[in-house]
């Protein structure tokens, strides 16, 4: 069975369906999407739970840790498993690209136009009339008391995180309506079937189909059966290690991989799975005094963000902040607080690749030495933090703390052996110049070497910006139509 479209988007994730309803507006749009549609509105566990049925992920597995790396699937894609932590980044982190079209004032409009934000709508780096909410929630008294010591040691009180430019503390900005997680399958969804998209659950593209370099649909499986979509342009928006494969399995992507594949090239990208990039995380887990001090949300509170003091190295952006792990894990005490230490600047890159056995990701957390350095110098603040709420009676630190390390090579140890992910994988078809090896996709998202194929998620962002990665996944998708079309 052949279907025809206009426009084929795959994955109906935070860029996806964005990408959908703006594409709507230029004719037909069919949106692929691996996973579940639970239909409009979501039901209540899919804004207000965090341990969410299996059947919600891809999980992928670091080949170096063992540890598995979980990506969203389901309408939403990652944003209807995540957080719902709202940062942008900083101004420096987009125009540090250098690439034409992706600079801070040429991703702004597009940061402000998704938004609503409730507290600061009418500033003029803000959105008033968009489709996600941003909020911050009130603090409670664990955040308060964060606060107090970030006073005490000396950073400044802010009173919006994505003020450009802002570094201190203050609560998270969230993506929230009436204190549950409104991501793009809450938010976008509708607006995207309402302009006339057609989303099809329980689908996956299989493999890209081109007539020579042009790419002209996709194959996809639902239910066991096949069909071939035929479209006027095809924007991949699989998210960080989705794509990537798509690629890959239809011969865009490194000359050897596709070798070994046994898939004829259609264009040859050597940096098509290279440049995994995420932010390394170190959780310190302490028990607070009582749970009343913390309400049972995940991260929404206190979040201490500023820089280090290595301006050779430029902008090395730390976050620490609280959050309970009950909700993300239903066996936790309800006072076990993870405190994390973040570093939002990492250089440590990975890989994700296919084999004729199957995937192969490699993400790099510390594996860069700067990395690690930086990571023990925010470990030691965090730990300090822990220290100032422990002695005001606030938290109760256990003996024999890995944090305790005392040499830096012991901590540095220490830190490589306990970082995990904080989920914000992204750069493996980075944008850039062209003529660059490693580029993947152009400035107006089109894959190098074809025509007719554009990719538009958080796979194309070239450096990891200093900010969760949900805002400008959306905004990425947001933009894709207005360049490919
Ligand atoms: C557990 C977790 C917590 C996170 N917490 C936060 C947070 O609090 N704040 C924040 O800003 N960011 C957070 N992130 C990161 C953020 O959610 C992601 O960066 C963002 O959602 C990526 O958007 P995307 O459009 O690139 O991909 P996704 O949103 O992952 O969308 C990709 C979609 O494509 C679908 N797909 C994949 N392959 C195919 C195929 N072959 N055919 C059809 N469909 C396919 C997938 O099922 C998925 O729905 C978190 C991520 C995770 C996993």
């Amino acid at each position: 069975m052949t279907t025809v479209t206009d426009t084929l988007v795959i994955g109906g994730g935070s860029a996806g369906l964005f990408a959908a309803l703006r594409a709507a507006a230029h004719g037909s749009v069919i949106v692929l999407e691996a996973g579940r549609d639970g239909g409009d509105p979501p039901p209540h566990w899919a804004l207000y739970e965090y341990a969410l049925p299996d059947a919600y992920y891809h999980r992928y597995t670091d080949l170096a840790s063992g540890q598995v790396m979980p990506q969203g699937r389901g309408l939403g894609g990652g944003s209807t498993v995540n957080s719902a932590a709202a940062l942008r980044g900083q101004p420096w982190c987009y125009d540090s690209w250098g690439v034409p079209g992706w600079g801070w004032d040429d991703v702004l409009p597009a940061l402000n136009a998704i938004e609503s934000d409730q507290q600061f709508g009418g500033r003029p780096y803000h959105g008033d009339a968009g489709l996600i909410p941003i909020t911050r929630l009130a603090p409670g008294p664990l955040d308060e008391a964060v606060f107090a010591w970030c006073d005490a040691a000396g950073y400044p009180a802010i009173a919006d995180h994505n003020e450009p430019g802002a570094l201190g503390h203050a609560v998270w900005t969230t993506n929230r309506r009436d204190g549950g997680r409104w991501g793009t399958w809450a938010g976008v969804a509708p607006a995207a079937r309402a302009a006339g998209a057609e989303i099809r659950p329980d689908t996956t593209a299989t493999r890209l189909i081109f007539d020579g370099t042009r790419c002209t649909g996709a194959e996809a499986t639902s239910a066991g059966e096949t069909e071939v979509i035929t479209a006027g342009r095809v924007i991949v928006c699989a998210g960080a290690y989705g794509t990537p494969e798509l690629l890959l399995r239809s011969g865009v992507g490194p000359r050897d991989v596709l070798g070994a594949l046994g898939v004829a090239p259609v264009s040859v990208l050597a940096g098509v799975g290279a440049n995994v990039m995420d932010h390394p995380w170190c959780l310190l887990n302490v028990d607070v005094r009582d749970a009343g001090m913390i309400e049972a949300r995940p991260v929404s509170g206190a979040l201490l963000r500023y820089e280090l003091d290595d301006p050779a190295a430029g902008h090395v952006e730390a976050e620490i902040f609280p959050w309970q792990l009950r909700p993300y894990d239903l066996t936790s005490p309800p006072t076990t607080i993870a405190f994390t230490a973040a570093l939002m600047a990492p250089r440590s890159r990975g890989s994700f690749t296919l084999t004729p056995d199957g995937r192969e990701l490699r993400v790099g957390l510390l594996t860069d030495d700067a990395d690690a350095a930086h990571m023990v110098t925010i470990v030691r603040e965090t730990a300090a933090m822990i220290d100032g709420l422990a002695k005001d009676g606030v938290v109760t630190v256990p003996d024999g703390a890995w944090w305790q390390a005392g040499e830096d090579a012991e901590l540095t140890a220490a830190c490589r052996r306990v970082v995990g992910t904080y989920n914000h994988h992204s750069g493996t078809c980075r944008m850039g110049d062209p003529g660059a090896a490693d580029t993947v996709v152009a400035p107006d998202l089109s894959v190098l070497g074809t025509t007719g194929l554009y990719v538009a998620d958080s796979s194309v962002l070239p450096v990891i910006p200093r900010a969760n990665t949900n805002l400008i996944s959306m905004a990425i998708g947001y933009r894709a139509p207005s360049l490919a079309i």
